[in-house]
């Protein structure tokens, strides 16, 4: 099969690669085997010394690996290079904070000693989107590799450029050839790797149909996952929020990516008493967005990553249409060469169709007023998602029930949902499980052994 790396921006082909063959397969899935023999007890010193590496690599590359992501997949230059910078960042958080998370913790028990201690698994497969090409590929190996796994990357196939220089880096940070390997293959071969017996555990980033098959393939194999799946955000806004804050937050965090990202606010649930002002001030904030060439700085919105992406919104805005909303800006293509589509508000949405609450993928905004908390709180939670939520106010009591009684896997009140390596990072409901990032996301993939040790003091001894 061929791999093609398409420019949304002009529809452009950049490269083609040939996808692996069966035997090249094997012998990548026979080389992550041997490496995790030895990698496993490289010293954690050393391990880190080759993150801190790949942090500076990314630093210097920043520039280069940006341009690649803008005209690979279409994302501003500007927050490409940031998304650089953030890996650098997730590398460094790993090399600091690792042997603290992993360290042995003693637990008194009517044994002579007792203690958790965590040990790597072996070989990870990691099915990658391309929304964040680096960034959700660094938030899995950085993590992975510092606790002594070794990584196997199928990354989405129309971003193989930015596998394969994820893949360098490792490889120029000091990392052993087998400890990163990029697999150029589609997802029809992924079910065979993850039935290899070299292969331990799997993370999938990406849509709820690609979760439930890669997670029912590692059930079969009783394999761990860690499933990170699509969300339809709620962005709640009250009357005592800061409106204009929540207004030029809310259009960053809906257009954020061109739209695409999983913790993009995509509805924005408003109290009555300020609605109409909130409605007129984000319409007029979205109509100003700037749309074109991603390379250009100053440019808000580009491509769409994909032609079937535009065309998955456009059906989406007409069975919106079709149900009774109305479009107060955008709602079609762009008519120009590219994945273009217009920065949409769409209001009057029957909460009861399906469109209402599913995921929308571009930047398609989509507005509900509502009489109070309650009400506020229970479209926020009628989705199958629980991803992120967003919640505007300054009452400590609405504050306290949205932290409680939203369905999401993270609150933030008065801010914008994002991901920081110091925090966890995860869903439930049908935004998956386990957890990426922080203490908890190291953890995902170590075998947490319990040691237990009785008898007398023994020679040699010296711990007690
Ligand atoms: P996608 O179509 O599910 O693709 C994601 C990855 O899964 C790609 O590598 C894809 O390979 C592979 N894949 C697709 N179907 C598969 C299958 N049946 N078996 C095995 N692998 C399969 O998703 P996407 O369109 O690239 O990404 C957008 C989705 O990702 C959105 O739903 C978004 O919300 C979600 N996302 C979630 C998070 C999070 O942290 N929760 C972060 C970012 C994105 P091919 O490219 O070869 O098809």
């Amino acid at each position: 099969m061929t791999i093609a790396s398409i420019n949304p921006t002009t529809g452009k082909t950049l490269k083609t690669f040939d996808g692996l063959t069966a035997a090249q397969i094997e012998e990548k899935l026979q080389l992550a085997a041997e490496t995790f023999r030895s990698y496993r007890h490289t010293p954690m010193a050393e391990r880190a010394a080759r993150m801190q590496h790949a942090a500076e690599i990314l630093e210097a590359d920043k520039q280069a690996l940006g341009k690649m992501m803008t005209e690979e997949m279409g994302k501003p230059i500007k927050a490409a290079i940031s998304e650089a910078e953030k890996c650098a960042w997730v590398c460094r958080y790993y090399a600091e904070n690792t042997p603290h998370h992993l360290a042995d913790q003693v637990v008194e028990t009517n044994a002579r000693k007792s203690y958790v201690h965590f040990q790597p698994l072996g070989p990870v497969l990691a099915v990658m989107p391309w929304n964040f090409p680096f960034w959700q590929v660094f938030r899995f190996a950085a993590p992975a590799l510092m606790a002594g796994n070794v990584g196997l990357l199928k990354h989405a196939s129309n971003v193989p450029q930015c596998a394969l220089a994820i893949e360098d880096i490792f490889a120029r940070a000091g990392f052993p050839k087998g400890a990163f390997q990029t697999l150029l293959i589609g997802s029809d071969a992924v079910e065979g790797i993850l039935n290899d017996r070299r292969v331990v555990a799997a993370t999938l980033t990406g849509s709820e149909p690609a979760g439930r098959s890669v997670a029912s393939i590692a059930g079969k194999q009783i394999k761990k996952t860690v499933l990170e799946l699509g969300g339809s955000d709620p962005f709640i806004v009250m009357p005592s929020a800061n409106l204009d804050e929540a207004v030029m937050t809310g259009v960053k965090a809906r257009t954020i990516n061109n739209g695409q990202s999983c913790i993009a606010a995509k509805r924005f649930i408003v109290a009555a008493e300020i609605y109409d002002e909130f409605e007129r001030r984000f319409v007029e904030k979205m109509r100003a967005m700037k749309i074109g060439d991603p390379l250009d700085e100053s440019t808000d919105i580009g491509p769409l990553a994909t032609p079937q992406i535009v065309n998955d919104l456009e059906e989406q805005v007409k069975r919106a249409v079709a149900s009774g909303a109305r479009v107060l800006t955008g709602g079609k293509k762009i008519d120009r060469p590219g994945n273009f589509y217009e920065p949409t508000v769409l209001v009057d949405l029957n909460v009861n169709e399906p469109v209402s609450c599913e995921e929308i993928f571009g930047p398609v905004a989509t507005l509900f007023r509502v009489s109070n908390i309650d009400e506020a709180i229970r479209i926020a939670n009628a989705t199958q998602f629980g991803l992120g939520s967003s919640a505007w106010t300054n009452e400590a009591q609405e504050q306290a029930q949205f932290i409680e009684e939203l369905e999401a896997g993270s609150v933030f009140i008065n801010g914008m949902v994002a991901s920081d390596p110091r925090l966890p990072f995860g869903g439930v409901k049908n935004s998956g499980y386990g957890r990426e990032l922080a203490e908890f996301g190291i953890r995902e993939f170590v075998n947490i052994k319990t040691v237990w040790i009785g008898g007398d003091k023994v020679n040699g001894d010296n711990t007690e």
